[in-house]
């Protein structure tokens, strides 16, 4: 049997709220497993530069609520080529690291599965991103933080939007993925989504245009998913001037503010959760795969699904969301 003694942990790529608390999981669960505990600090950067510490229960104490990643994120380069990625196992073996546990999304894994290959090394992945991007997870650590960010921020535009009888188009991130603008949309009372998902001659926003968005209402807000097949809100909002140039039309780009803040209730129950599952899932030998969360229970996907395969988003919520903008 392969026991593993020492599990080194890092974040990578874009932070998302509940890293801390996915990486408090992995810490205490490895050291409630009798499993030493190495910290790689800013992603696979840590690990070709061998910035990697110690860590005991009490580096993570104090952490759950907070934003960000407190062992930092990075992009790292070197991690893309064969000489980065020796170095980086170089540096594993040095400190006598036998699993490897990655915190972030869809290039931190595509990394991992390379690095697991080539060097036959277990490592496993927690999907943390705030696009809920991920196939194999109902939900991705971070997204429903970032989805109620995003709802806090249309509530206050939809006063503004009211008062001056404006049509809003409201950029959110996603990364070529609808979920977070079209949840958003549902839960805020917005008008339509512009999601990548649907093909745009058959997108909400030909319908809002057809309707006349004063037609029954005084103010419109549609939300809209960074992306190039969408046009971005100032892309969507060009084709709607275009058309009608007496619309008062604005555009926000939420941005950054969606990464950040406290974790939800339900990002630190699902981090917590998938934070103990990737201890689990090496104690069970398995490896190169993803924790993800399906109809409340922990699975394990392989790395090759998780990146490969696109996430489907339910079709049936547009539906809902044309059904109750009338
Ligand atoms: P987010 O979804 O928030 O962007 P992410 O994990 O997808 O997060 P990326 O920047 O795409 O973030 O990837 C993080 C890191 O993973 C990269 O900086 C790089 O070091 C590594 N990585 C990505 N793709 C590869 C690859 N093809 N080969 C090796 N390493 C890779």
């Amino acid at each position: 049997m392969y026991q593993i003694k020492t599990v080194a942990v890092l974040t990578s790529g874009g932070d998302a709220p509940g890293m801390n608390a996915a990486l408090r999981a992995v810490t205490r669960a490895a050291i409630y497993n009798g499993m030493r505990v190495m910290a790689v600090m800013k992603g696979y950067k840590g690990l070709v530069t061998n910035d990697i510490v110690e860590f005991k229960t009490q580096n993570v104490s104090n952490i759950i609520h907070h934003g960000g990643t407190i062992i930092k994120t990075a992009r790292c380069k070197e991690f893309t080529t064969p000489e980065g990625r020796q170095m980086a196992y170089d540096n594993l073996k040095r400190h006598n690291v036998d699993a490897l546990v990655v915190l972030g999304g869809d290039g931190t894994f595509t990394g991992a599965k390379i690095f697991a290959q080539e060097f036959n090394f277990p490592v496993v992945g927690v999907p943390c991103t705030i696009d809920n991007d991920l196939y194999g997870t109902d939900y991705t650590i971070g997204y429903d933080t970032a989805l109620n960010t995003v709802i806090e921020a249309v509530d206050k535009i939809r006063d503004t939007a009211s008062s001056h009888e404006r049509l809003f188009f409201v950029e959110v991130m996603g990364r070529d993925a609808g979920f977070l603008a079209l949840n958003a949309a549902i839960a805020s009372g917005a008008e339509a989504a512009v999601i990548p998902e649907v093909r745009l001659k058959d997108d909400m926003l030909a319908e809002v245009i057809q309707n006349g968005f004063r037609k029954t209402k005084n103010s419109s807000i549609v939300l809209v998913a960074e992306s190039e097949v969408t046009g971005g809100a100032e892309g969507v909002a060009a084709r709607v001037k275009a058309e009608h140039p007496e619309y008062d039309a604005r555009v926000v780009v939420l941005g950054h503010i969606q990464r950040g803040g406290s974790p939800s209730a339900q990002d630190r129950i699902l981090a917590s959760r998938m934070g103990a599952a990737a201890i689990d899932a090496l104690l069970e030998e398995q490896r190169n795969l993803m924790v993800g969360v399906v109809n409340d229970e922990i699975v394990y996907v392989p790395f090759s699904k998780a990146i490969k395969d696109d996430k489907p988003i339910n079709m049936k919520l547009i539906a809902t969301l044309r059904a109750l903008s009338i």
